[in-house]
């Protein structure tokens, strides 16, 4: 396994973690999410901002949470996370250069009238989505992989934890 397979791995674990904090419920998926940044493009990847299922205020999911929760941040925040920041810093700068970790593939529709989280990566433009496992057909047919390919964001499927984020994510069902 390579270093970067093993930084991957440790950012899906964090997301792993943050689908463990969420309240299930019998009509919908824990899932965890994880965005990184770097900055300058030659250094390590920094945590942005974590999301998990329904953290925030509705039947919200991980990944536009974690994306809502990056852009809720101070430039003075923002700062604080980056070894070297720029003079001026922009968020969707940051997120447009950002990786994406979920424990489950982004869902491709909705029928909350909330916009779904491929939808709401491919906005931010994402520049690569590493997912933990793919949705099962428990409740819709999930396209969302498909879906950010199309659009130009680079899919990576993990290796190893499919097994623990399903579990996971299937908590209370
Ligand atoms: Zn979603």
């Amino acid at each position: 396994m390579s270093q970067d397979d093993d930084e991957h791995l440790k950012f899906l674990r964090i997301a792993l973690e943050e689908a463990k904090r969420c309240v299930p419920i019998p009509t919908a998926f824990c899932v965890g999410c994880v965005l990184t940044a770097r900055y300058p493009a030659d250094s390590s990847p920094v945590v942005l901002a974590t999301g998990y299922s329904r953290e925030l205020p509705g039947n919200t999911h991980a990944e536009a949470n974690a994306l809502s929760k990056a852009r809720s941040l101070s430039t003075e925040e923002l700062c604080k996370l980056l070894p070297a920041p720029p003079d001026t810093l922009n968020v969707e700068d940051l997120l447009s250069s950002a990786d994406m970790y979920t424990t489950m593939e982004p869902c491709s529709v909705r029928t909350s009238g909330l916009a779904p989280c491929a939808d709401a990566t491919i906005a931010a433009r994402i520049r690569r989505c590493f997912i933990g496992v793919g949705e099962p057909d428990d409740f819709v047919k999930c396209e969302g992989a498909q879906k950010l390919r199309a659009a130009g964001v680079e899919v990576i499927w993990i290796n190893g934890l499919e097994q623990e984020c399903l579990e996971v994510a299937r908590r209370g069902h």
